[in-house]
């Protein structure tokens, strides 16, 4: 038992933890090595510019000598490790020889035995060295098994993808009524957000959205597709009658469609980015383009609509990123549409072209404009002002004009600017 006793004490105290903890120092003390090496790479102009290479340069190698240092480190216990158990396997290939040697006279232990364990016992090195390495190995890489349940334990997971009680896509929602009710929302532990929203949109209506930078605009939109759910105090968010906090998010968020504020490119093809789910004819999809005046950029493009989206969609432009996000949306043809900022980086021309293509296509959708430029949402239905996480005003442009409050200031304020 002695030996096992041994190993068993090794592993534990040992090569075990000790060698876990050094993966554990190593694998933090690479990523700096990444990250630094990743920053500099899309920074070498302006590293260049200020001619701070030698101090990059000193934080890599002080990054490197980090990491070899525990990198020779577990190398230097892997040699101390295999020493000992050299020296154990050593001993073992003794001990046998000795007693043999010892009750040679008696022949106590036949020849062909003796021989049997010799051998083996030479051999045992490499197993147990071969073992102890593998146990460890295995304790080392179960960190990313310990970090995949650390996530899923602790992580708060989004409410159910699906449920009973989802109605049917082909008829809901038909009309596009949106009913907020008594909505307050914050972002996990911070102050209130929204607050006490009450506000009602008619389906088929054109919403414009118009606050100060921070005063909850993208926030209530982010309330509508559940991304934060709303207090559990009593508010709800009604679509077509249906509380959306009853069914699944799957069918809520296909029922919705939302062009955010910062337009989302997927590295695939242009293709891949106007129609994830390869429903639409190739005419459907040069029609959308047409639509938003993209047809001649793309066409000109040496692989067409199979042209590659580079990461982020780096190869486009803001502007042409928010217009392939428009395109996109026109073909999913929803009864909602949210647009978030989604014409800020294009030109006044074109956003006009736009807004005129928006009115036709989604006639009988309710569109939710948010905009700082006021002339995008100036022929709306109705306007939203939200102050501060309230509703401070609601109603056609031109009696919140008359009235005149905030967005007659608003109004007021660009045309002297625009004047000026
Ligand atoms: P902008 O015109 O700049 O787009 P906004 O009206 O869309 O502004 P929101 O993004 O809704 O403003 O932000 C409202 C408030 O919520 C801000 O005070 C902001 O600090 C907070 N907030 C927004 N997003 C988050 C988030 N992800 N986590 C925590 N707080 C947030
Ligand atoms: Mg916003």
């Amino acid at each position: 038992m002695a030996p096992i006793g041994y190993i068993n004490y090794v592993i534990q105290k040992w090569f075990r933890r000790s060698s876990t903890e050094l993966q554990r120092a190593a694998s933090v003390a690479a990523s700096p090595i990444f990250t630094d090496f990743s920053q500099m790479l899309s920074g070498t102009s302006t590293i260049r510019a200020y001619g701070k290479q030698a101090k990059f340069f000193g934080s890599c190698t002080s990054n490197f000598d980090k990491f070899n240092s525990l990198f020779s480190s577990i190398q230097q216990a892997n040699f101390w490790l295999s020493l000992r158990l050299d020296l154990m396997g050593g001993s073992v290939g003794a001990i046998i020889g000795g007693v043999a040697l010892a009750t040679n006279d008696a022949n106590f232990i036949p020849a062909g035995w003796v021989g049997l364990a010799l051998s083996y016992s030479i051999e045992v090195t490499s197993y147990l060295k071969h073992g102890v390495r593998m146990m460890a190995q295995v304790e080392a890489e179960m960190n990313s098994v310990e970090r995949v349940l650390y996530y899923s334990n602790n992580v708060e997971s989004e409410a159910a993808f699906e449920t009973k009680l989802d109605p049917d896509p082909s008829e809901w929602p038909s009309k596009g009524e949106i009913e907020i009710q008594h909505a307050s929302m914050r972002y996990r532990d911070g102050p209130l957000v929204l607050k006490d929203i009450t506000v009602s949109f008619k389906g088929g209506e054109k919403i414009g959205v118009v606050g100060r930078t921070g005063s909850g605009k993208s926030s209530l939109m982010s309330a509508l597709f559940r991304i934060t759910e709303i207090e559990p105090d009593g508010g709800k968010v009604l679509i077509d009658g249906v509380n959306v906090a009853n069914i699944g998010l799957k069918s809520l968020r296909l029922s919705l469609s939302i062009i955010p504020q910062d337009p989302v490119m997927f590295s695939n093809t242009v293709r891949y980015n106007l129609d994830p789910f390869e429903e639409k004819s190739e005419y459907d999809l040069w029609d959308a383009l047409k639509k938003v005046q993209l047809a001649e950029v793309i066409a000109v493009m040496p692989d067409g609509l199979d042209e590659q989206v580079a990461e982020g969609g780096e190869n486009f432009s803001q502007g042409q990123r928010q217009l392939l996000c428009i395109a996109r949306s026109l073909l999913k043809k929803p009864k909602i549409l949210v647009m978030d900022e989604a014409t800020a980086s294009i030109d006044n021309t074109t956003d006009a072209a736009i807004q005129q293509m928006i009115r036709e296509n989604f006639a009988d959708a309710t569109v939710l404009t948010i905009a700082h430029r006021l002339n995008t949402i100036m022929d709306s239905d109705r306007v939203l002002v939200l102050g501060d996480g309230n509703v401070a005003e609601f109603d056609s442009p031109s009696a919140l004009i008359g009235q005149g409050g905030i967005f007659a200031s608003m109004v007021e304020k660009s045309k002297q600017a625009h004047d000026s």
